[in-house]
């Protein structure tokens, strides 16, 4: 295909990368959030509620011990599982000795999980490894890995429930109800994502005159557009000479203001890599 060509042609010619993810680079890698099977096989008692698939728990309210039953084996699963992720790999490897910056919505870890510097990255919308306070009384946030385990120490999978009460996290502050620090609603907090925001602008404003940069946007689809779509475009657009590769198998259309500087790709990202190995392997 072309296209892909083109894909490969450009990233030869980068000095730069910036990584713009959103969800469905995580559904590619393994982490569907709308695969029902796997669904049904973790959470059998949330199935017989009527519930079918993971997105449905976003900011969906349940008592204390089926929300942090849920929570406690969904965030295990996705963001404190310890084996690596051979899509974010690949990923990874394309990426080479180019300079890079990761922006994505996903709150898995799975970039820094994977190879990626842990300082070339900003999730805006927060990381599962962390919690807050609902409230919030405070900007403050905790390490999430004790909560996560404690409450999997007390969770019956029939029940679906965490049954011991002392199981159920509360504030360190307040002793108010928590959550995980991850963007749901307007009590979110920020704070610690606050540096890694300001090293991503600065790492996009100060791009020497005569750097190559390449946006690769993987799997950002319409659903919260200002958080990776919208960005990625503006920055490949005010950046002289940026190109913009935008690989989503849903939604791969690119803004005509970009000109021969977009590259449409409506592929997933697994066939990209696939095809870019094989090309590889005929050079
Ligand atoms: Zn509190």
């Amino acid at each position: 295909m072309d296209t892909m060509n083109t894909f490969r042609t450009w990233l030869d010619e980068s000095s730069h990368v910036l990584v713009a993810a959103g969800a469905g680079l995580s559904a590619a890698a393994g982490y569907d959030y709308g695969d029902t099977r796997r669904f049904a096989e973790l959470f059998p008692a949330l199935q017989r509620l009527g519930l079918r698939a993971r997105y449905q728990l976003i900011g969906l309210r349940l008592p204390p011990p089926l929300l942090w039953g849920y929570w406690s084996v969904h965030v295990n699963d996705i963001r404190f599982g310890a084996e690596p992720n051979p899509l974010y790999r690949r990923l990874r490897a394309l990426i080479g000795d180019r300079e890079y910056f990761v922006l994505t919505s996903n709150v898995d870890g799975l970039f820094a999980r994977n190879g990626f510097a842990e300082d070339r990255g900003w999730t805006p919308q927060g990381d599962y490894a962390r919690y807050q306070c609902e409230t919030p009384c405070t900007e403050e946030t905790w390490a999430s890995s004790s909560i996560i385990s404690r409450a999997l120490a007390a969770y019956d999978p029939r029940s679906g429930m965490v049954v011991d009460d002392t199981a159920i996290p509360a504030c360190p502050n307040c002793g108010g109800p928590v959550f995980l620090n991850v963007h749901k609603g307007p009590e979110f907090v920020e704070a610690p994502y606050r540096q890694a925001h300001a090293r991503f602008a600065r790492w996009t404003h100060d791009l020497a005159d005569d750097a190559r940069l390449l946006v690769i946007e993987v799997g950002a689809g319409l659903s919260t557009p200002g958080v990776v779509r919208r960005p990625a475009e503006y920055i490949a657009y005010r950046t002289p000479g940026a190109r913009l590769v935008r690989i989503n198998p849903q939604h791969p259309e690119v803004p005509g203001a970009l000109g021969d500087r977009a590259l449409s790709i409506a592929a997933d990202i697994t066939q990209v890599l696939d095809h870019d190995q094989a090309g590889k392997a005929n050079r």
